[in-house]
């Protein structure tokens, strides 16, 4: 990943929302897991649907993303 790429990415973790999510859980805080919409699934945790804060993301605009629950079901590119 280029300097670019990561500054975009720190950017846009530090706008990530999935903190005050109900789906979020101890097991991903204890990672400080986020911005699974570029990164992928949460890598070890499992965990029950209880919504979704996605579509309210300001990332999602800015990435022009269209797809939710990324903790669960991979990024947005995955789940192409
Ligand atoms: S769209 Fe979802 S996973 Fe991506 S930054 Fe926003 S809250 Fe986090
Ligand atoms: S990806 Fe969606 S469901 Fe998962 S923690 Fe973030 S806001 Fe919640």
């Amino acid at each position: 990943m280029s300097d670019e790429e990561n500054r975009i990415n720190a950017e846009n973790r530090a706008k990530c929302i999935c903190r005050p999510c109900p789906t979020y859980n101890e097991c991903m805080r204890a990672d400080d897991e986020r911005l699974f919409c570029v990164t992928g699934k949460s890598p070890a945790c499992t965990f029950d649907k209880k919504g979704c804060l996605c579509p309210s993301c300001p990332v999602r605009s800015i990435l022009n993303l269209s797809k939710a629950y990324y903790c669960i079901r991979g990024s947005e590119q995955e789940q192409k």
